[in-house]
């Protein structure tokens, strides 16, 4: 089981990128350069007329319990960290073929000017040192959370029976 998850409520995310935005300066990344961003919110329209909706969803690497890009690896480039259980790439071992970008569902990993695939690693420094990810520090809705799976889907379920309970 994955020690982190990340959690979206997308009632709450009004699109305001605050947390692709903390991620490019988290890892440095520049606007307009290659990778492009780590983390990104996507809108989404939902139904239609009366009943049309407009949405906002982030989304980055999403560290896979079971993850295609380890597997589609061909030299180990991409691997779970023992720790934080982030799936991470090791730059000196990558040699950029596109293997885990073809094989991630979501088309995560992104190739770098160093000719080396890119991606979320978690914010591992931020977690060793007891910190939030700075996507998640930066939401000011709090729809992006990070934990531990089951504590998040405790704390879903406890929400839901309390609004069923209110009739809500
Ligand atoms: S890169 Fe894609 S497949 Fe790999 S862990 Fe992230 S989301 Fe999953
Ligand atoms: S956890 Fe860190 S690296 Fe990953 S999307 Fe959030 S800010 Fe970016
Ligand atoms: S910072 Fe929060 S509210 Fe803003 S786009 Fe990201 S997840 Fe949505």
């Amino acid at each position: 089981m994955s020690k982190h998850a990340f959690y979206l409520d997308v009632d709450r995310c009004s699109g305001c990128m605050a947390c692709a935005v903390a991620c490019m300066d988290q890892n440095d990344l520049e606007i307009g350069a290659e990778p492009t961003a780590w983390r990104n919110v996507f809108k989404v329209e939902t139904g239609s007329g009366a009943d049309a909706r407009l949405r906002y969803v982030s989304i980055a690497c999403m560290h896979c319990e079971d993850a295609p890009c380890i597997i589609a690896c061909p030299t180990g480039a991409i691997a779970r960290e023992p720790g934080t259980k982030a799936v991470k790439v090791d730059q000196e071992l990558c040699i950029g073929c596109h293997s885990c970008s073809i094989a991630c569902p979501f088309g995560v990993p992104r190739f770098g000017v160093e000719g080396t695939m890119q991606k979320c690693d978690l914010c591992t420094v931020r977690l060793e040192n007891g910190l939030e990810p700075a996507c998640v520090r930066a939401c000011p809705t709090k729809a992006l959370k990070q934990g531990d799976p089951n504590a998040i889907s405790q704390d879903r379920e406890t929400k839901a029976a309390a609004r069923l309970a209110a009739g809500a």
